[in-house]
């Protein structure tokens, strides 16, 4: 699926400049002329990345990025501001506003090209390794909810991938079975404690080179259960 880019700009020439490279490329462009009618668009439509005219009639660029990265929907998009004038002072504004990367006036379509493919690699880099939580050779994937095991898919039941997950996520800290309960079993009730050390036992099966001496999920005697701080 194609990429879809707004780009926000009152100078219709560059506005179009931008337009028709990017499409040449391969993406699908959106145009607004102000930021009413850009927040208007971005309500409706979903894009991939925005570019984002400092100097705006009605809401100027630099408070619509600022609109836009602080809320949850619109946060994640990417932003390139471009400036108009090479003041330093712009583009340190533009990067304090959160936006991701600028260009300044006049640019070549090679330069805002190549801008635009660094923005969209970075955001896909960070949001797949942002669903990745590891544990030594574990690897917990909090999106498909699958667990490997250098390399090799580990099967667990629901139960067990939240039990992996709770402990794992608070590595280092030891849980109590009435704790754990709280935690993955929440509001089942005559569930007893017990039951913990069952899914726990079941689970080092399926992580565990040796069960009996688990590498992963450590016991605390005594107290519970937890994965080691330094894994
Ligand atoms: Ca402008």
């Amino acid at each position: 699926m194609k990429t879809k880019i707004l780009v926000i700009e009152d100078e219709r020439d560059i506005s179009e400049l931008v337009a028709y490279n990017l499409g040449k490329e391969g993406f699908a462009v959106s145009a607004s002329a102000n930021g009413e009618d850009a927040l208007k668009t971005i309500r409706k439509e979903k894009f991939g990345l925005i570019i984002l005219d400092l100097m705006l009639p009605g809401i100027q660029g630099m408070e619509l990025c600022k609109i836009l990265k602080s809320s949850v929907e619109t946060s994640s998009i990417p932003i390139i501001m471009l400036t108009a004038k090479s003041e330093e002072l712009d583009k340190v504004l533009g990067l304090e506003m959160g936006a991701d990367d600028y260009i300044t006036k006049p640019f070549s379509p090679r330069e805002l090209i190549a801008r635009v493919k660094a923005v969209l690699r970075r955001g896909h880099e960070k949001t797949a390794a942002d669903k990745i939580i590891k544990a030594g050779d574990l690897e917990i994937n909090t999106d498909t909810y699958q667990v490997s095991r250098r390399g090799t898919p580990v099967k667990l039941s629901a139960t067990e991938f939240k039990l992996l997950l709770f402990l794992v996520k608070r590595k280092g800290r030891v849980f109590d079975r009435d704790m754990l309960l709280n935690a993955v079993w929440k509001d089942e009730t005559y569930v007893e404690p017990r039951t913990v050390d069952v899914h726990i036992r079941r689970l080092r099966e399926q992580i565990e080179d040796d069960p009996s001496n688990p590498v992963y999920i450590r016991t605390r005697r005594g107290i519970g259960y937890y994965v080691d701080g330094d894994l």
